[in-house]
């Protein structure tokens, strides 16, 4: 059993529903239990600003889930959601992301799963909601995730 920090987004088709339900999902897995859900936040979008504003959130879970299991679980919800892929950094109906891992000594770099997520620590719309959840979350490297919030990007992110 380990603690997961998950990243949700959505800008399109009712995002904060879209992340509710991918919520409920992801915490009927037998093996999944929910610690923590941060409020929602909305975000400017980065890459293509010809879209919707998106809504953001990050769950704590305690899975017995592999990493690589948990991925292909958090996938098929993206699936039943109606995720298509647009262009890099679109829109999307749901995003999840394994951010972070408790305890974890060195990342993880499969080809299809990187932890840290490789984007997590230069966005404010994961740190901040992270932070919430997890105030005193350490990154492999020991370091607090407090100390990543000064030098991320910024998305003119409100709590809603
Ligand atoms: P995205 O378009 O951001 O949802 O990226 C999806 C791709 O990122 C998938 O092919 C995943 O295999 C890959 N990926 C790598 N690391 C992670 C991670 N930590 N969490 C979720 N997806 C990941």
């Amino acid at each position: 059993m380990y603690r997961v920090l998950i990243g949700l987004g959505s800008n399109l088709d009712a995002p904060v529903q879209q992340i509710n339900s991918a919520i409920e999902r992801i915490i009927e897995h037998d093996s999944v239990s929910l610690v923590k859900s941060s409020s929602l936040y909305e975000s400017l979008p980065q890459g293509p600003q010809d879209q919707n504003s998106f809504i953001n959130a990050v769950i704590a879970v305690d899975t017995e889930l592999e990493p690589l299991a948990l991925l292909a679980f958090l996938q098929s919800i993206e699936l039943t959601q109606g995720r298509i892929k647009t262009r890099h950094w679109g829109e999307r109906t749901i995003d999840l992301d394994i951010l972070f891992i408790e305890n974890q000594v060195s990342p993880i770099n499969l080809p299809d799963l990187i932890i840290p997520h490789p984007h997590a620590l230069s966005r404010d719309f994961v740190i901040i909601p992270a932070l919430e959840v997890a105030p005193d979350w350490r990154l492999p490297d020991g370091t607090l995730l407090n100390s990543a919030l000064a030098d991320c990007l910024k998305h003119d992110l409100k709590k809603i």
